[in-house]
């Protein structure tokens, strides 16, 4: 196969950035796990070690969440004005804006996903959504509702208290700005766990929003692991709200671990199969690439990921022959060198789980396109491999893989891809492509996702809200409907009259 491995078999580029925060941040403090124990983290180009991070377990859980309970319940952050905190969080991304290239190139270091991806997009979406939800802090507000009765009824809506958000590797910043913003706005305190492949760019941030005027306890992080300290957040009795987003499988465990304990409310964002449409009437060149974006960027590595690629058959040769060519023309190499479309994936765990599912694939009557290897003999970087006359029933078609894998199916009818496209537990996105504006409503309406992405996909504004039907998860974020996520509502019942 012709790829691109220049790149990767060069010697890594040197991350423009250095190290400056590994502790655990409680209280505004960054601290030592109680223990004293710590864990590597990688650098998924070569493998290597880069930086050793505080090991938080139940016991700096217990610290982090007493910080924010105090700064909850006596501190200043719900007490203040909601533009006092508006104000906090503007400054808070004009900082970040001012070292989004140190940030970006922090972010590459320890995920993998190219620089540039990380700098033009990820960055100033970041910004954005804080800019976004500064600008709700100040408009939540209750109603007043007529009652049958002489009284006078209103309803406050209140922050929910000590928020535990658990973020997964694949996009750390913007992960932590789709948790951390609305929570903030809403008045709540957090406790954050990261993801322990990518500690680094949260405790980054979190110090720049000590620098513009956070007050301490308001903003907790905790780095390590989910059976530990993932497991105490979810399962702590002080912790009023629980905001998870990973797999399928873990979030089942938390949703039980909250239940089991408090009941704390759960908003769940977890896995999908997405399928994306390309309908007969479609321009192909325009669909191919639009395909491939949907699959294999951010290596593969999205809950959305257009991992079901279904083509109508009149038109289904002309598409596989045009997306193998693109596949081979991806340029995979050290996400820090400019143009790399794709770097490595993010660790040796999905590296090895991608690589099996694509001998699931090869072993299966599908036939493999191109691609199906890993890249180099250095790092985690894979192939971009192309997958065509994929069956519902097989292994690739069901499991999300993510990994840069596509599968391509052909189907017949609308009707027929409208029930295939369903025919399965996940429901988190769907990708149509079509020139008729009748084809795209019937299957927008048909399809049992979060999101429909006609002639586009993975649009993430801040306004949009995200999430999944079925398996895919419980609640939406972003947009006006994640505050819901983060409030109470109370309703206050007055006499009209004195009694
Ligand atoms: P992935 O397979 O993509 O790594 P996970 O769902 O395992 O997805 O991880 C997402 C987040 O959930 C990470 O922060 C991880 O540490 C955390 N996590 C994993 N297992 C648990 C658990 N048992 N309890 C709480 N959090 C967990």
């Amino acid at each position: 196969h012709r790829f691109s491995t220049a790149a990767v078999l060069e010697e890594p580029i040197t991350p423009p950035v250095q190290i400056n925060y590994t502790q655990l941040l409680i209280n505004g403090q960054f601290v030592d796990a109680a223990s004293g124990k710590t864990f590597p983290t990688f650098d998924p180009r070569t493998g290597e070690e880069i930086a050793q991070i505080a090991e938080g377990e139940a016991e700096d859980v217990n610290r982090a969440v007493s910080a924010a309970r105090k700064a909850f319940d006596e501190g200043p952050w719900p007490k203040m004005t909601p533009y006092e905190r508006s104000r906090i969080l503007l400054r808070f991304a004009d900082l970040v804006e001012k070292h989004s290239n140190e940030l970006a190139a922090l972010e590459t270091w320890n995920n993998g996903k190219p620089y540039e991806q990380a700098a033009k997009s990820e960055l100033p979406l970041f910004v954005r959504l804080f800019h976004y939800y500064a600008g709700w802090a100040d408009k939540i507000h209750g109603l007043t509702v007529p009652a049958d009765g002489p009284y006078h009824v209103q309803t406050l809506h209140e922050p929910i208290g000590v928020a535990g958000q658990i973020i997964p590797w694949n996009f750390p910043l913007v992960m932590f700005a789709w948790k951390v913003g609305p929570a903030l706005a809403c008045g709540n305190t957090i406790v954050l766990k990261t993801a322990e492949q990518t500690p680094l760019t949260a405790l980054y941030v979190a110090k720049l929003f000590h620098e513009a005027g956070l007050p301490p306890g308001v903003l907790n992080i905790v780095s390590g692991f989910g059976p530990t300290a993932g497991a105490s957040l979810a399962s702590h009795m002080d912790v009023d709200k629980l905001a998870f987003t990973g797999s399928t499988d873990t979030g089942k465990i938390v949703l039980e671990l909250a239940a089991k304990s408090n009941l704390k409310p759960v908003t769940l964002e977890l896995g999908g199969k997405s399928p994306f449409i390309v309908c007969e009437d479609a321009d192909i060149d325009k669909a191919v690439e639009l395909a491939h974006f949907a699959l294999f960027f951010n290596q593969g590595q999205c809950c959305c990921a257009g991992s079901r690629t279904f083509v109508h058959e009149r038109i289904y040769d002309e598409f596989l022959e045009k997306s193998k060519a693109r596949a081979m023309k991806r340029i995979v190499g050290d996400p820090f060198k400019k143009g790399v479309e794709q770097g490595p994936q993010i660790d040796s765990e999905q590296f090895e789980k991608v690589l099996r599912y694509i001998r699931a694939g090869r072993e299966s009557s599908a036939t493999l396109e191109c691609g199906g290897d890993r890249l180099g003999s250095k790092g985690y970087y894979i192939q971009p491999t192309v997958f065509s006359n994929v069956q519902d029933d097989m292994l690739i078609a069901k499991d999300e893989i993510f990994g840069p894998v596509q599968s391509i199916l052909k189907y017949k009818d609308l009707d027929e891809v409208i029930h295939r496209a369903n025919a399965t537990r996940y429901g988190l996105a769907a990708g149509v492509f079509t020139k008729n504006v009748n084809t795209a409503n019937t299957l927008s309406r048909a399809l049992r996702v979060g999101t429909v992405w006609v002639n586009c996909f993975d649009v993430f504004d801040a306004g949009i809200p995200f999430g999944g039907y079925k398996m895919s998860g419980i609640g939406r974020e972003k947009g006006i409907y994640s505050l819901n996520n983060y409030l109470q509502v109370k309703a206050v019942v007055t006499p009209l009259k004195n009694p």
